[in-house]
């Protein structure tokens, strides 16, 4: 057996990989051995697009030298140290920027690891903010169908994706479930229609209820992992006025969204809107190191800030909490947001991506195309006229991105989603050839036989 094949072996042995039914990774198992740019090469030395940035991560590519040079000279002081009362250079400095660059008000940073952990700690440091200031009724949250925050139990208790969340309802909290706004399957198929009526059952169940909740949480812009379902204009703004008028926290999940995904730095400065609560995670390192934040106005702080016998404190934290080398390469990915107008630059390559992908739609499968910056799904469907999806068993999705691979780009499908979120510094180069093996693939299996 030669290393590749050695390599194989162990993995079918002693791996177990998350989001994975093990039976199909062991008929086509991949080893991914370094990266370079926007591609990755796996161990027999095939090279892919990463046309997922590593699962929403990745934003100038990888093996990017400022950001492989911030670890190295991160190395040369100190790995890790605890941030459990004290603090270090790196996130210190990390919080200011984050405070300048975020929507103005949310003035502290907490943080984490992981977008679930940001998610747990929004949803506790939202619980108790009502306990330490004498308001006890309010517990319960409100999340949108279809929302994806995370696989921790408290992140999964805000979710309602069916197949990710279902088996787990006996350990979870109740939380009250309000529709999301999704165009293509609303019966109008019209935006403000589709958008008026989930506003207005948010209202209602508000009215009914807003004692006690203690705050809703979404993800703005677009639904990631429900199957990259953007919102209509004005629906993040109404329910921001809405959560404003009935005293409920908003928090707002920017794991997927934040760091120029969408177009704009956070998915929330489309309209204006300032969250209570937010987090984010996954681009805030450049996709190098697991590093996550939950950030809260003052007034969320304040209510946690007294004597250490009052018991006000937030009692949550984690080993790895800060840590320096996640930090400094942070860091080093908001200078070059800033040197590479990254942002700007994935406004200009959207549209561009808007344009190629018109023709998909001469594609017979093609249902629907939803973009919002770089982050796209495309849903694949039996019937264009009727919308009637295919049977989920034939896997039509999951045998698309088969096809992309062997065709040289990685992703992964949403059920018959096919997400496509390239780094924010693919060329046009880069995007043009990725979408055309998507197309292909597309075609490949829904057409081709
Ligand atoms: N929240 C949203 C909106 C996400 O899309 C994700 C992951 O895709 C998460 C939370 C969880 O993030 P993580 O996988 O880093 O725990």
């Amino acid at each position: 057996m030669n290393d590749h094949e050695q390599l194989i072996e162990k993995s079918k042995k002693h791996l177990w990989l998350p989001f994975t039914q093990m039976k199909d990774y062991e008929r086509d198992p991949l080893i991914i051995e370094s990266g370079e740019g926007v591609t990755l090469k796996d161990t027999e030395g095939k090279v892919y697009y990463d046309g997922f940035s590593s699962v929403w991560l990745n934003v100038h590519g990888h093996r990017k030298k400022e950001l492989d040079d911030a670890v190295r000279s991160q190395l040369d002081k100190i790995a890790h140290s605890t941030l459990l009362g004290m603090t270090n250079v790196p996130a210190t400095e990390l919080a200011e920027q984050l405070v300048n660059l975020t929507p103005t008000g949310l003035d502290r940073v907490f943080y984490s690891d992981s977008g679930a952990t940001s998610v747990e700690i929004a949803l506790k440091m939202a619980f108790q903010y009502w306990r330490n200031i004498g308001k006890t009724s309010k517990q319960k949250f409100i999340t949108m169908n279809n929302g994806y925050h995370g696989d921790t139990v408290g992140a999964v208790s805000v979710g309602d994706i069916d197949i990710f969340h279902k088996v787990y309802k006996p350990l979870m909290f109740d939380s009250y479930k309000t529709p999301y706004p999704y165009i293509y399957r609303h019966p109008s198929g019209n935006a403000d229609v589709c958008r008026d009526e989930c506003l207005n059952k948010l209202q209602l169940l508000l009215e009914e209820r807003h004692n006690e909740i203690a705050a809703l949480i979404l993800e703005p812009m677009m639904q990631g992992a429900g199957g990259m379902i953007n919102m209509p204009k004005g629906f993040l703004s109404g329910v921001e006025r809405l959560c404003k008028s009935y005293d409920v926290l908003l928090i707002t999940d920017e794991v997927a969204t934040g760091f120029g995904r969408t177009g704009e730095m956070f998915a929330c400065n489309h309209e204006g809107v300032v969250p209570d609560i937010m987090t984010a995670g996954k681009g805030l390192t450049g996709g190098y190191l697991p590093i996550a934040i939950t950030m809260t106005s003052e007034k969320i702080y304040e209510a946690f800030y007294d004597d250490y016998t009052k018991m006000k404190a937030f009692f949550h934290g984690h080993s790895y909490t800060g840590n320096q080398l996640g930090c400094a390469v942070a860091l080093a990915n908001l200078k070059l947001f800033e040197h590479e107008n990254i942002v700007g630059n994935v406004k200009k390559k959207s549209a561009d991506v808007h344009q190629i992908f018109e023709e998909f739609h001469e594609l017979k499968h093609v249902g629907d195309i939803r973009q919002v910056g770089l982050m796209t799904g495309i849903e694949l469907v039996k019937d264009k006229q009727t919308k009637e999806p295919f049977q989920w068993e034939k896997r039509i999705g999951y045998n698309v991105t088969l096809k992309m691979r062997e065709l040289g780009m990685l992703t992964r499908p949403l059920g018959d989603v096919i997400v496509f979120m390239p780094p924010l510094a693919s060329t046009n180069d880069d995007l043009q050839a990725m979408m055309s093996i998507m197309k292909e693939a597309i075609y490949t299996i829904t057409e081709g036989s």
